[in-house]
């Protein structure tokens, strides 16, 4: 109701500042600009804003990590780590915790630190940021598609929407970068962006799962196995591994330890055939795994095979593991299992091998690096450094970061930083 009555306004007047893109960082810039006063008019192209907000996290919304210290917390940006000191010591961790809950969200902290809000609902943090652009008197215009900017000199004047032309005296682009285009982030501030004399870098998606062509895997989709270790080869040579949870998909990998590996994956697959294997009992070593399994059968030795494997392989595996064993008969007894068939039993369940065939595309993923590099931005406002009255926040600038919560941390901060300096 509130949004409707400020559509009706939202043409009248020239305002000190128009947010485009109401995502994370646009909701918050635009509240922090109308509390301090300003004029403020949000103008999102969705019949709603927070649209992807209302996706993160699966539903739960991992709204920041809970490392309260401003330089290791810094350290998760890779390149961007001397840039975004400044703004984080103007709108941290600290001030997200504080900012949700006085706004009744208390946050929670779970495994790696990540921080959801109390209710697990991320409807409620956008509801929240709603209600924040009511209370401060930002005027938001829904269903309003920004389709160019006027520039005169070095300064644009104004917005042309598909409702009209809004008028301001300082601008504020939030429309993100090319993650999951329905929910409106289709790169369109790019664009402009580069209209303006801004280098936008092209956008890969790197926070994506990972495609495999091994049919073993795709027919585990839905199983998550909580601690495993994933090794990556490059054409044959050992690359890197990583520890956690993987989840299986019906395309193949996915899970944090997935998502947080395909930027260095993606590397990978520019100059080799990458391969992987899993090791599901990466705190057992061969020997003892094999006393393990050797002990299991001789206790179930005239049980068929098949059942006793799915006791000692992680639960939901063992079918997929029977296939890669390709025993010549599948349905033998437990103590007709030869030697060389139980070491090759032990070397899978150490390496389950995989080939990765490429990345999912932007329609998967969490986020996509590219966009304006920091060096165009004066960080400790915001303010872009080749157009006077130009802000910018949250995804169109170009920072790399893992998942976990650090991407909507970023909307946070650069969304306050711009939303108090404009
Ligand atoms: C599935 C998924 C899960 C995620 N989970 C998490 C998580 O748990 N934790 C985390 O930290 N990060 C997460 N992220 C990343 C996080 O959601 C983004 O970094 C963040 O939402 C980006 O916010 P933004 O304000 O920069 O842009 P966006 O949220 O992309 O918002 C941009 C807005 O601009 C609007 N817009 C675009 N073009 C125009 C135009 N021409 N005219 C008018 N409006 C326009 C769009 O409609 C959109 O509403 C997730 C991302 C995805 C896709």
């Amino acid at each position: 109701m509130a949004c409707y009555i400020f559509v009706m306004s939202a043409g009248k007047k020239k305002y000190d500042v128009i947010v485009i893109g109401g995502g994370a960082s646009g909701m918050m810039a635009a509240g922090r600009a109308a509390e301090r006063g300003k004029s403020v008019l949000l103008l999102e192209k969705n019949a709603a804003v927070g649209k992807k907000l209302d996706i993160t996290g699966g539903g739960r919304c991992n709204i920041t990590n809970a490392e309260f210290d401003r330089h290791a917390f810094a350290k998760h940006y890779g390149a961007a780590e001397q840039f975004i000191y400044s703004p984080l010591s103007q709108f941290g961790v600290q001030d997200t915790f504080d900012f949700f809950s006085v706004r009744g969200l208390p946050l929670i902290v779970e495994a790696r630190k990540r921080a959801f809000p109390e209710t697990q609902k991320s409807p409620d943090v956008t509801r929240v940021m709603k209600k924040y652009l009511t209370d401060s008197g930002v005027v938001v215009l829904t269903k309003a598609t920004v389709k160019g900017l006027t520039v005169v000199g070095n300064r644009i004047t104004e917005a042309k929407t598909s409702q009209g032309t809004f008028t301001a005296e300082t601008f504020v682009i939030s429309t993100g970068g090319v993650s999951h285009p329905e929910t409106g982030s289709t790169g369109d501030g790019f664009k402009w962006l580069i209209e303006l004399g801004h280098s936008v870098l092209p956008s890969t998606p790197t926070i994506v799962p990972l495609k495999v062509k091994e049919s073993w895997a795709k027919s585990l989709a839905g199983i998550s196995l909580s601690f495993m270790k994933i090794t990556f080869f490059a054409d044959g040579k050992r690359a890197f591994s990583k520890t956690g949870k993987i989840l299986f998909t019906h395309f193949g990998l996915s899970g944090p330890l997935i998502l947080n590996s395909a930027s260095a994956v993606a590397e990978l697959l520019k100059n080799a055939e990458v391969t992987a294997t899993i090791d599901m009992y990466p705190d057992t070593d061969f020997a003892a795994l094999e006393r393990q399994i050797i002990a299991k059968m001789d206790a179930n030795k005239n049980k068929d095979f098949k059942n006793v494997l799915a006791e000692v392989v992680p639960h939901g595996l063992s079918k997929a593991i029977l296939e890669l064993l390709a025993l010549p008969n599948p349905n033998v007894k437990a103590h007709s299992v030869m030697k060389e068939e139980r070491k090759e039993l032990i070397h899978l369940l150490k390496g389950a091998p995989l080939t990765i065939s490429g990345l999912m595309g932007f329609d998967r993923a969490v986020i996509s690096d590219g966009g304006v590099p920091l060096t165009e931005v004066d960080t400790r406002t915001m303010r872009s450094l080749k157009v006077e009255n130009l802000y910018l926040t949250g995804d169109v600038l170009h920072i790399n970061r893992p998942s976990g919560g650090y991407s909507l941390q970023l909307c946070w901060t650069t969304g306050f930083v711009a939303g108090n300096s404009v």
